[in-house]
């Protein structure tokens, strides 16, 4: 079966800057599942899914606009600690560089932390990956046709999928 709008697809993916450096893979054995022709990725990499079949690889090259966003310089905020959520429960202590998630109106955002005062953090709202060009290896697992209620969800269920 090929990939094609309302199948649902299993794949292995590497991320890489441009220096090739890892930034993020799937954990050998744990494929991600996405419900293809549903802006389930960024949508310039789902059309590189499109027509390929399980047991492909490919890779990807993506410009910032088409993965991460560029970079906005305006994007740093100076917010209350207290909106600040850590890897570890109650976490107080904040050096830049750190990633937290903040607590916003549209639900919680990586954030990235620049500065550090005694009750106010300065922090960068842009994606810590904004403004790079990334390339994806993806390794397709298989491919198979989605049911009526994944269409209906407009996401894939099952392993490496949505479980509600
Ligand atoms: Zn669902």
């Amino acid at each position: 079966m090929l990939v094609a709008k309302n199948t649902v697809v299993r794949f292995s993916y590497q991320l890489k800057d441009q220096a090739g450096e890892l930034l993020e893979a799937t954990d050998e054995g744990k494929p991600v599942a996405y419900l293809h022709g549903h802006n389930g990725l960024m949508p310039a990499l789902e059309a590189e899914f499109e027509g390929k079949a399980a047991g492909d690889s490919f890779s990807a090259t993506l410009a910032p606009v088409d993965a991460f966003g560029e970079r906005d310089d305006s994007a740093v905020h100076r917010v209350p600690a207290k909106h600040l959520q850590g890897a570890e429960p109650g976490q107080k202590q904040w050096k830049p560089g750190m990633v937290a998630l903040l607590e916003t109106e549209e639900g919680k955002r990586q954030v990235t932390v620049v500065k550090v005062g005694k009750f106010m953090v300065t922090v960068d709202v842009n994606h810590p990956l904004s403004g790079k060009t990334v390339t994806f290896e993806i390794g397709i697992e298989d491919v198979r046709e989605a049911t009526a209620e994944e269409i209906q969800h407009g996401h894939a269920h099952g392993e490496g999928g949505h479980h509600h």
